[in-house]
């Protein structure tokens, strides 16, 4: 079977220059935030991989970097609601300023749940920073502090975002054709 996967996307959202020039303006106000304090991100898995690799590439100050691994979704386009952890933090937080990356905000529960997660390990403070949101999905009060673009209701994929483990590695952010849910 060929595996090309181009006619999978019904439309392109965000071309690499738009997802490029968001992720430097994000990486400025950052950057501005975090000049003089001890900063530790935490990359939220597997989603946020390609976010945070160009992220940190334009965040020219000491950092640790973590990564937690959580799970929501199953192989369908609605979130569960339950969220579990399959990666654990590995560095110690306490006294440091964490700020927190995932690569999409839906209902708020993935964010806000790991943002508890690291206040119970004694943080200086706890920000948020996602590439995407979809603030009309909010079930739980959950703002970002730093945030890429804001969306419609609709299931993207692309740029680390993926459906069923695919499209992780397509360089621009799409809306998938619908055919491909009911394949
Ligand atoms: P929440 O917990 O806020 O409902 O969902 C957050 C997580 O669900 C994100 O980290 C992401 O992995 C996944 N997610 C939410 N919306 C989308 C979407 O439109 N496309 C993809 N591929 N994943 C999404
Ligand atoms: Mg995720």
């Amino acid at each position: 079977m060929n595996q090309r996967f181009d006619d999978d996307m019904e439309r392109m959202l965000f071309t690499p220059e738009e997802i490029d020039h968001t992720v430097h303006r994000l990486a400025g106000e950052i950057l501005t935030q975090y000049l003089d304090k001890p900063l530790t991100i935490i990359s939220v898995l597997t989603g946020s991989l390609l976010f945070i690799s160009d992220l940190i590439r334009l965040l020219p100050i000491r950092l640790h970097l973590d990564f937690i691994g959580t799970s929501s979704y199953g192989d369908n386009t609605t979130s569960s609601g339950t969220i579990t952890i399959t990666r654990q933090l590995r560095l110690g937080v306490k006294e440091r300023h964490v700020l927190v990356v995932d690569d999409i905000l839906d209902t708020g529960q993935t964010l806000s749940q790991v943002v508890d997660i690291v206040r119970a390990l004694h943080p200086a403070d706890v920000k948020t920073c996602v590439l995407l949101d979809k603030p009309s999905r909010r079930t739980v009060d959950i703002k970002p502090d730093f945030r890429g673009f804001a969306i419609p209701d609709l299931f993207v994929v692309g740029y680390g975002l993926d459906y069923a483990e695919q499209y992780r590695n397509l360089p621009y952010i799409a809306v998938l054709k619908e055919s491909v849910y009911r394949s």
